[in-house]
């Protein structure tokens, strides 16, 4: 596999960051790594893991690199890059992995210096798990990376795209470019909302009083435990998606409620026909989803029980 940065600087050393590192360093799509993360007992189990060379601030840890790769919460990138800003090197490339765009943009913007270059982009790859043990190299592997890079003339930053494809390419993703804009509107409704949805059917039958909870982990099986594997996300990653990509969800959740309430009357109307067609149509949605790749045709998951 071919090199394509000489060195890259990794700040946040979570699950994408830490998955970021090994893959790059199995792929050898990148000659150095240095890391950092603001958590002290993160950095420690990041040299423990092997990760790279980790640093004590992000100055240090950007200070040569070619690729400056954002990996914090949504609600932290400004002050990951206010902090790394002064000490990229002229011509630095600069990205990010957050799952909101539009707001992750102007946060950078504000601390980015002219001569940097910053492409932003997310990962369509993840797991409910967090921290640097959560990392592993195969991650990206046939997933979509999204990039939504910015309106800049300037032939260099034509020729960083190319080679920030390259690298991700090289982590095993399949690139695409979008409108930041359409990113989030599309995110609302593939991520944003299904996580909202299951938080929410979690908590509530975690109130509910009829119910007690020891029954509703004994027969989770029926569907609710598919719900508690996308609510078990780290919280501090989703409350920052949910302030950041506002707009969007609240278009999305609009319609769905609407959707919702109209399903409620079917059902207190016994109109069995508007139920089925919808069943039948989403039905139809998970075949296109394998058909796509995106999951595995195996009932249940591929899950023995
Ligand atoms: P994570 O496992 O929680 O790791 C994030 C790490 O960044 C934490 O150790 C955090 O430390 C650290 N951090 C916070 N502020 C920092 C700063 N200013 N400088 C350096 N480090 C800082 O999170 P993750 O799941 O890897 O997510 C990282 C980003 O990827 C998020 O923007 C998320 O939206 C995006 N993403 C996540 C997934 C997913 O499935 N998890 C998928 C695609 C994209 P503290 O905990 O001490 O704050």
């Amino acid at each position: 596999m071919p090199r394509i940065f000489e060195r890259i600087a990794i700040l946040g050393v979570g699950l994408i960051g830490a998955s970021i590192a090994h893959a790059a360093r199995e792929g050898s799509a990148a000659g150095t790594i240095a890391l950092f993360d603001v958590d002290t007992a993160v950095r420690q189990r990041a040299r423990e893991l092997d990760l790279g060379e980790v640093f004590e601030d992000a100055a240090s840890t950007v200070a040569d690199a070619d690729l400056v790769v954002l990996a914090v919460p949504v609600g932290a990138m400004g002050a990951a890059i206010e902090a790394a800003g002064p000490s990229l090197k002229s011509g630095a490339i600069v990205t990010d992995v957050g799952s909101v765009k539009g707001a992750v943009i102007n946060a950078v913007g504000a601390h980015l210096p002219a001569h940097a270059l910053f492409i932003p982009g997310h990962p369509i790859a993840g797991t409910e798990r967090s921290g640097p043990d959560a990392g592993f190299a195969s991650l990206f592997k046939g997933r979509w990376h999204i990039l939504t890079p910015l309106v800049d003339a300037r032939a260099e930053y034509a020729a960083a795209l190319d080679k920030l494809a390259a690298f991700w390419r090289a982590l095993g993703a399949n690139v695409e470019h979008m409108d930041a804009a359409r990113h989030d509107v599309v995110l609302a409704v593939t991520s944003h909302l299904p996580h909202l949805i299951a938080f929410n059917i979690v908590a509530m039958a975690e109130d509910l009083e009829s119910v007690t909870e020891s029954e509703v982990v004994k027969y989770s099986a029926s569907g609710f435990r598919d719900f508690t594997r996308i609510a078990a996300s780290d919280p501090t990653m989703w409350r920052d998606v949910f302030l950041n990509n506002r707009e969007a969800v609240l278009e999305v959740l609009g319609r769905f409620s609407e959707d919702l309430a109209a399903l409620q009357r079917a059902i207190r109307w016994s109109d069995g026909q508007q139920l089925y067609d919808l069943f039948d149509r989403a039905r139809r949605m998970r075949r296109e989803v394998i058909e796509a790749g995106q999951d595995t045709p195996a009932p249940n998951w591929g899950r023995e029980n």
